[in-house]
């Protein structure tokens, strides 16, 4: 299995297509995910490219969980959350639908289910103001 460099998350790295940023750095990238399993549910990428975290490079995952940590530090304050799920897939029999390595950061609250994963697409609005939301917290 090789990396396609064509990928939307690719393309979103590149600005060709819209995401709603939350954080960037050197390394990392992280995004509003478009069809939420929870409100505030955000993606972080690594910007080297990887199919998913079976192939990527050692120093790409220790450069990219730092990042998780922060999110989601910063998701459980700006939707005071009970829990934060990380969730990671790794090939389609395990779930994976975007190949580019991607950590899902979901807030939880308890007794909340979670909705489908790849479900319903959220309005541009509403992952707009979960967005500002997010980065308001990032910077407290
Ligand atoms: P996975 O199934 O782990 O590969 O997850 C891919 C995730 O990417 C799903 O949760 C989708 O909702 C999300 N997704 C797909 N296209 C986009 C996009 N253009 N912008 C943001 N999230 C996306």
């Amino acid at each position: 299995m090789t990396y396609d460099p064509g990928n939307i998350f690719a393309k979103i790295l590149k600005g060709e297509i819209p995401s709603h940023r939350v954080y960037e750095d050197e390394h990392t990238l992280a995004f509003m995910d478009v069809m939420p399993q929870a409100p505030g549910h955000v993606l972080v990428i690594p910007k080297k490219g990887s199919r998913n975290l079976l192939d990527a490079d050692p120093q790409v995952l220790a450069n990219t969980i730092p990042v998780v940590q922060k999110v989601a530090n910063a998701v459980k304050e700006a939707f005071d959350a009970d829990g934060i799920f990380i969730a990671q897939f790794n090939e389609p029999a395990a779930g994976q639908t975007v190949f580019h390595l991607h950590f899902h950061v979901i807030p939880r609250h308890e007794g909340q289910g979670l909705k489908p994963h790849s479900g319903k697409m959220e309005e541009g609005a509403v992952l707009a103001a979960h967005a500002e939301k997010i980065r308001t917290a990032l910077k407290g």
